[in-house]
């Protein structure tokens, strides 16, 4: 399995990203991820994408398109990944051309329902996994089930949501048709509960549970 999860900001891409590695024991790659722990570990690289970030804007695609080639290239990845938040341009999805993929996994979620999921919206300091205070809350407050503390990203903030949709909708969501046109796409309904999302993913996939 190769696959790519596409979706705006909010639209349940992590939560389901991990769901779904766990099922077909695949490495879960999530750009943001990376590029996050980049940032933090202070790096040339992570402190050039932050300012970006920040901005709710795309980190250059010189620099992600780097980062990921040199991902799949390592040895877990040969059989098979899944990709989360990335390809976000045409231009990295050229640069993706090389991986044969098996299916990409576009999640809809209308605009009010992804700014009530980011507005709440709480990160793990520890394993990065995404809770919500009121959707999807963890088990303890301001703890995750690993026993990390939990964060709110400085870009869950209102307008720099705005600018990430804006952001979405001009130069990732193209990437429908692109898939589309290849016979990869495969739309699914993201605004359900979390698990019906995963089941109806895994029979787009031909998948049974
Ligand atoms: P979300 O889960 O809200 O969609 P991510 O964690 O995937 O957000 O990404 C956070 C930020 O990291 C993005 O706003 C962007 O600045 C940067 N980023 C992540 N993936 C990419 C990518 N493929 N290309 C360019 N920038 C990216
Ligand atoms: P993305 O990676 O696409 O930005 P996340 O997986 O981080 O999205 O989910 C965004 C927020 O919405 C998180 O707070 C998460 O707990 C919550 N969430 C994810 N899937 C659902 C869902 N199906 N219904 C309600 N809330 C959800
Ligand atoms: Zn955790």
């Amino acid at each position: 399995m190769r696959l790519v999860l596409l979706g705006p900001p909010g639209a349940g891409k992590g939560t389901q990203a991990e769901l779904i590695a766990r099922h077909f024991q695949i490495p879960h790659i999530s750009t943001g991820d990376m590029l996050r722990a980049a940032r933090q570990q202070g790096t040339p690289l992570g402190l050039e994408a932050a300012q970006y970030m920040e901005a709710g804007d795309l980190v250059p695609d010189s620099i992600v398109i780097g980062i990921v080639d040199e991902r799949l290239a390592q040895s877990d990845c040969q059989r098979g990944f899944l990709l989360d938040g990335y390809p976000r341009t045409v231009d990295q999805a050229v640069a993706l051309e090389h991986a044969v993929l098996t299916a990409v996994i576009s999640l809809e979620v209308p605009e009010e329902e992804l700014i009530r999921r980011l507005s709440a919206r709480r990160i793990c300091r520890q394993c990065e996994k995404a809770w919500h205070l009121v959707f999807n809350p963890p088990p303890q407050e301001g703890t995750c089930q690993c026993g990390g503390q939990l964060y709110q990203r400085s870009d869950d903030s209102e307008e720099t949501v705005r600018a990430r949709l804006e952001v979405y909708a001009a130069q990732t969501s193209p990437l429908k048709e692109w898939y589309a046109q290849r016979g990869l796409l495969l739309s699914i309904d993201g605004n359900q509960g979390i698990d019906k999302v995963f089941a109806d993913i895994l029979v787009a996939l031909g998948e049974s549970k």
